[in-house]
């Protein structure tokens, strides 16, 4: 019998996941099997052992069970840790294993696939949610000159910033953002799930050369027609952070990193 692996969320039925995996698997001649869980809200664990016991290898977490699977855990990754989430499970020695890639997943998408390494660069990240939280550690690894988050709820933004404590990371109201200049804009927010648009100051983007939004398949999103109104040369959404998070934890699992360019084209809307 194959290796088996999973995705559980909550609606599970448009994940990506299955396809994803079944590529890499295909293209680099691992037998494994990888299906989808419909989460339920009541008995998430016990699914999650239930699949350990009959025989699984590790699991993908998507919303809303990140942080029930990082409780859930023996171990925990540093990424895992701050971002208190975890995004892949590994079941290994009795041990259940978590990691949480999203964060590496879109760095690596922004510096390799779309050429956009942020050292010394100033980058502005939108949201203070479960993707930032997971975003933030590989990305002041790379050096940025700064990394500014701007979220509603100063809260949790200050929360963030106190329990990082960097020197280049700073924290900021929307409005606060009004005459500064950045040079890549991540949005993280959820806003474009609903069609809303975070409430940006007209002009942040006049000096941005990559405006990214972490949903995809939603096309040109109301922060993406705001970054092509403003003349930004480059836009991206988040189906390049989905296949090369992926790819992190098939690497994890399997020992193998599977080649991803292929896979993002084939998953690719056009933005237009
Ligand atoms: P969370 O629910 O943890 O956080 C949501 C964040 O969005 C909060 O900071 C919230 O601000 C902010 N927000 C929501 N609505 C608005 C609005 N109208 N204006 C301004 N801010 C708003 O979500 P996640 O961090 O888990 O996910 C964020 C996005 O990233 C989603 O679109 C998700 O689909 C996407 N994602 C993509 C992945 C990929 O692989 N491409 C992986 C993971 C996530 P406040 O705190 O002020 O309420």
């Amino acid at each position: 019998m194959s290796d088996r692996y999973a995705v559980i969320g909550r609606p599970i039925n448009h994940t990506k996941s299955p396809l994803i995996h079944g590529l890499f698997a295909e293209a680099s001649g691992q037998a494994l099997e990888y299906g989808a869980i419909e989460g339920g809200l009541d008995d998430f664990e016990t699914q999650v052992l239930h699949f350990r016991r009959d025989g699984g290898r590790g699991m993908n977490i998507t919303a809303p069970f990140k942080l029930r699977a990082f409780e859930l855990a023996d171990r925990r990754s540093e990424r895992a840790q701050l971002a208190r989430a975890a995004n892949a499970l590994k079941f290994e020695d009795g041990r259940i294993l978590a990691e949480n890639f999203d964060g590496i997943g879109l760095l690596r998408d922004i510096e390799e696939n779309l050429g956009e390494p942020l050292r010394d660069t100033r980058v502005l990240m939108l949201g203070a949610g479960g993707a930032v939280r997971g975003a933030l550690l590989p990305f002041l690894q790379a050096g940025p000159r700064e990394l500014v988050i701007a979220n509603r709820d100063m809260a949790k933004a200050l929360t963030l910033r106190n329990e990082l404590n960097h020197p280049r990371l700073r924290i900021s109201r929307y409005e606060e953002l009004e005459g500064l200049g950045f040079d890549i804009v991540v949005n993280a927010t959820s806003a474009s799930l609903t069609g809303e648009l975070p409430p940006l100051p007209k002009g942040v983007l006049a000096e941005t050369r990559l405006a990214y939004e972490l949903a995809y398949g939603k096309g040109l999103t109301p922060f993406l027609r705001m970054a092509k109104a403003q003349g930004v040369a480059r836009m991206a959404d988040g189906v390049g952070m989905l296949v090369e998070q992926a790819a992190e934890a098939f690497a994890w699992w399997r020992g193998v990193r599977p080649e991803t360019r292929g896979v993002i084209d084939r998953l690719t809307i056009a933005l237009e």
